[in-house]
């Protein structure tokens, strides 16, 4: 088996994996970091972000407002330390951008603009039009190429945390091109992995999201936190889910129903004066409710509402949302300029992921998690939109920062019982290569999977069939060992990893619908019918949910609450 050793080991090349190197190197000239991705990085989730980065910039904003605005759009369950520490990077970490080359979209005198978003009571999105994403990727895509300590793995998909003596000290992964497995070994681990959406059968999210690093995370012990919170992103293309971006409320586009009502404004749902503007987990529970008042309009992949851009004009659209235009052209097939963009709300985000303290830290030393697939935890119960891209840049960083600190205290050991390790992975996955003696089939454990997690853990949630998802993905768990493959072949061969990507979800969705269940209270995204009201006598605390052989188990951690004392979350 080929070995390779680096100080530290980053797995994911998005926006927080790349940040973390960036930072790794910078704080120690020596470092040698290995930048480890199942796609070439330019490939990752990130790419496909559309409206923007929060981060405080305009005169009439305040940091103190930043904080204030996360801390209730998150439902009180964020940790209040993290979110200050966010706050107040937020402009530096985008600044540093702008020196690296960002192309952030300007004001008539030239300075950085900033549109609005959802639950922020200041203009403080920063954009690039409506591709911020793919700016802000290929800005630290570019920015990482600088440093040839920064050693990339493209397409090496990591399949197992490789820990000896409780300590992690490097990963397995397996070559796609070749179909060998690689041992890569570093005295610190990030995982910078992203989201799991692919748990969802209508997602915004790309086919990669498949919740990898929370998963092998879970199977080194470690805990899922707050994973119950799911977000649904209000505006989707019905069919793909393809998102039609939040910038295109922030730039002033309405939400009507079949009668042309912007129900937001007339009817009381919660977001007052906020109207388009307020927070996700709301506007969408607002759609539903249309839809479900049958206020909606009827399409060949269930019920929607539109989104009405036209008011904009021609100019505005083609300036600020040209995507958004190229988007509803090509998958909906209308024009925004003279037509309204059918949509429905989808899912979209995790709040939840791996537990770590602010600096990134995860209970097993050396490991540390980052970006989407971490839980710091600074969006609690709903994030608010334009915080996700920003928050892979601080707290990427800081675990960048604070693995190489690891690293540097942490002996190397013998190599022995990780290579032993990495060489078990090897059998195993050999295996499982055009295993044809099992009795499943990837794609009908996927449906049922994705099915189960829809009906359990939409955007409203029923006691009853939340359980009915923890009682079928306890089953999907034990079916998911059986899968029969059909190809043998070595090289590219994308049935095993679509089977390693299965089971790594069916870990992450058993974990959010366990962790669902047992969450008796309405919060932020977890809108429950048979509690429809916040307790925060007994749930203001974070969930845990860990791996156990017999099936996850619960626990709970509290929230730390410096400043911002609970109260009543209304726009
Ligand atoms: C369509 C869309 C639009 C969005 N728009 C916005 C927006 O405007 N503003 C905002 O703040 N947020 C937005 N978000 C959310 C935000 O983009 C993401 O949360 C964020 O980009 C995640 O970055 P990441 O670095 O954590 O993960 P990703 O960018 O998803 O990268 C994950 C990396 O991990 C690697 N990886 C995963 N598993 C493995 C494995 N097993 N082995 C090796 N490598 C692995 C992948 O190859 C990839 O490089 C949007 C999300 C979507 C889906």
């Amino acid at each position: 088996m080929e070995v390779f050793r680096h100080d530290i080991v980053i797995v994911g090349g998005g926006g927080a994996g790349l940040r973390a190197a960036i930072a790794a190197v910078e704080a120690d000239p020596k470092a040698s970091v290995a930048l480890v991705s199942k796609v070439y990085p330019m490939r990752s989730h990130t790419v496909s972000a559309e409206g923007g980065a929060a981060g405080v910039a305009a005169p009439d904003d305040s940091l103190e407002m930043h904080f204030k605005d996360t801390v209730k759009g998150s439902d009180f369950l964020a940790d209040q330390d993290c979110v200050d520490y966010f706050v107040e990077q937020a402009p530096k970490e985008l600044t540093l951008l702008e020196h690296w080359g960002c192309p952030w979209s300007r004001d008539e005198e030239g300075r950085v603009a900033v549109r609005a978003f959802g639950g922020m009571t200041a203009k403080r999105t920063w954009f690039a039009a409506d591709k911020v994403g793919f700016h802000m990727l290929h800005t630290l895509f570019q920015t990482s190429m600088r440093y040839d300590r920064i050693v990339r793995y493209d397409e090496q998909f990591v399949t197992k945390l490789l820990v000896d003596g409780g300590v992690v000290k490097g990963v397995a992964a397996l070559d796609v091109r070749e179909g060998t497995m690689r041992a890569i070994l570093g005295r610190a681990v990030i995982l910078a992995t992203g989201g799991a959406g692919k748990c969802f059968p209508f997602t915004t999210n790309g086919t990669i999201k498949t919740g990898d690093g929370m998963a092998l995370a879970y199977r080194a012990g470690i805990a899922l936190k707050d994973m119950e919170f799911v977000q649904y992103h209000p505006t989707g293309l019905p069919g793909t889910g393809i998102l039609i971006t939040e910038a295109s409320r922030g730039e002033g586009g309405h939400v009507i129903n079949a009668q042309g009502e912007r129900f937001l404004v007339t009817r009381d749902y919660g977001v007052g004066q906020k109207a388009e503007l307020g927070p996700r987990d709301m506007i969408s529970r607002a759609i539903m409710q249309e839809i479900a008042a049958g206020r909606g309009i009827k399409g060949p992949y269930g019920d929607y509402v539109h989104l009405d851009l036209r008011h904009l004009g021609e100019a505005k659209i083609m300036e600020r949302l040209p995507f958004v235009r190229t988007l509803s052209k090509t998958y909906a097939g209308v024009d925004p300029v003279s037509e309204p963009i059918p949509i429905r709300p989808v899912v979209h985000y995790m709040m939840g992921g791996i537990d770590t303290n602010i600096d990134g830290a995860t209970a097993l030393p050396g490991l540390y998690a980052a970006g989407e697939t971490a839980c710091v935890s600074m969006n609690g119960a709903n994030r608010l939109g334009s915080n996700s891209l920003t928050e892979c840049l601080v707290f990427g960083a800081r675990a960048g920062i604070r693995a190489i600190e690891f690293a540097r205290g942490a002996s190397v050991g013998s190599e022995a019982p990780l290579l032993a390790q990495a060489q078990e992975e090897a059998t195993r996955i050999e295996d499982l290569r055009g295993r044809r003696k099992g009795g499943e089939k990837i794609a009908q454990i996927r449906r049922e999977m994705q099915k189960t997690m829809e009906e359990g853990c939409g955007v409203y949630r029923e006691q009853a069939s939340m359980h009915e998802s923890v009682r079928v993905m306890a089953q999907l768990r034990g079916r998911v060992s059986d899968l029969q493959l059909e190809d043998a072949s070595k090289v590219f061969n994308t049935e095993i990893l679509t089977a390693l990507e299965l089971a790594n979800m069916v870990d992450v969705a058993e974990a959010i619908a366990v962790a669902a269940a047992a969450r008796r209270e309405s919060r932020g995204a977890h809108a429950c019918s048979d509690y429809k009201a916040r307790n925060d006598q007994e749930f203001l605390h974070h969930s845990l949910v860990t791996f156990t052989p017999g099936g996850p188990h619960l626990d709970r951690k509290p929230v730390t609450i410096t400043r911002f004392q609970p109260e009543e979350r209304k726009y």
